[in-house]
């Protein structure tokens, strides 16, 4: 018998979430039958999507999802010997039972001098979000310029450097001095601090004068009507995500898009990552490939400790850090 911590959602988030929406409870866990594993969480995940997702895939009282990197410790199913690592979304607990189906095994060969972690950010979930908004819904090419908003993100600072991979001049957008120069720092041509710049307009007028030919957005509100002003004719936008409105009470109100979209012939299309799964462990390699190279790089943030789960949540929505969030459990 193991005994997994594991933290419940409480209560469906009201405006900005509260520790208090979350409560820790230990529940037992039977050994594992034929066929089972039991693995134990190394590293938890902490993402946008938790908040934006919040009301639609679990009820209020059921453990808190996301994902984790766990390693297999006890197994009946050769699939997933002992000691081997792998992504599991079980949500935010210490320990899950699995029957393997749910289990994704790390590529086996993983280097030694990158972390685990990174599987939950560069080269996990928002890694190929970057990758397939830019190849596959915006289908960037080599001399096209690209703006990404939440540049300095888990996905911003991924998107950025394949677009400099691809060959692409590329401007991001973020909330800090501190985060503008990381922009710069990953190669980023251009970036501003969006919350001090006079004018949004002419911020990206000044980065890219001639416009923008596609756009990856991750915030919405204001930024994204400045952006759309700024775009080519033929310019494509792709909806990755829109942070600014995820914890409003009342839905903030904008000036409708569609004479600049009708005039220009823009193209919008959003997209979730899970569209392209069965592309994910080709991709995963990919991502690999160019962190061993050295054209990939990323910055974690860490919190120890499962009990500081839901503090680090909040931590990740202020948006005051550089980095990737996650839990060391
Ligand atoms: P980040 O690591 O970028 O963290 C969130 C960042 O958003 C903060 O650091 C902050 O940066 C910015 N932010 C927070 N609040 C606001 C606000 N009110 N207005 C503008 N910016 C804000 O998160 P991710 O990289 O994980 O996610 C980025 C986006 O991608 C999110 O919108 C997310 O929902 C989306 N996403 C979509 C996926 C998909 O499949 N479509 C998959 C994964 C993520 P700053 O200081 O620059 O403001």
């Amino acid at each position: 018998m193991v005994k997994a911590k594991t933290w419940i959602l409480k209560k469906y988030f009201e405006g900005f979430p509260k520790e208090s929406d979350f409560e820790l409870r230990v529940v037992d866990l039977p050994e594992p039958k034929d066929g089972e594993v039991l693995v134990e969480a190394l590293y938890l995940s902490v993402d946008p999507y938790l908040r934006l997702f919040n009301r639609d895939f679990i009820k209020e009282g059921d453990v808190q999802y996301g994902g984790q990197v766990a390693k297999v410790i006890q197994s009946k199913n050769k699939a997933f010997p002992v000691g081997c690592h792998v992504f599991v979304h079980s949500g935010w607990r210490t320990h899950t039972l699995s029957d393997g189906s749910d289990l994704t095994k790390l590529p086996s060969n993983w280097p030694k001098d990158i972390p685990l972690s990174l599987a939950l950010g560069a080269i996990g979930m928002p890694g190929l979000t970057a990758l397939y908004g830019l190849e596959e819904v915006l289908q960037i090419k080599a001399g096209e310029t690209v703006l990404v908003s939440a540049a300095a993100g888990a996905v911003g600072a991924v998107v950025g450097q394949i677009c400099k991979i691809k060959g692409c001049k590329v401007v991001g957008s973020a909330g800090s001095d501190a985060k503008v120069a990381y922009l710069k720092e990953l190669g980023f041509d251009e970036a501003f601090n969006y919350k001090t710049v006079s004018s949004l307009e002419e911020a990206l007028k000044a980065a890219s004068p001639d416009g923008y030919d596609c756009y990856f957005e991750n915030v919405a509100g204001p930024f994204f009507t400045a952006a759309l002003s700024q775009m080519k004719k033929e310019g494509r936008i792709a909806v990755c995500g829109a942070i600014s409105l995820y914890n409003d009470t009342t839905p903030q109100t904008c000036p409708f898009p569609h004479k600049t979209m009708l005039v220009n012939h823009l193209k919008m299309e959003g997209f979730t990552v899970s569209k392209w799964k069965h592309k994910d462990e080709e991709s995963r390699q990919r991502l690999l490939t160019w962190m061993k190279e050295g054209k990939l790089k990323a910055k974690e943030v860490v919190t120890v400790g499962f009990e500081n789960t839901p503090a680090a949540f909040l931590r990740m929505l202020r948006g005051n850090d550089i980095g990737k969030h996650i839990v060391k459990v």
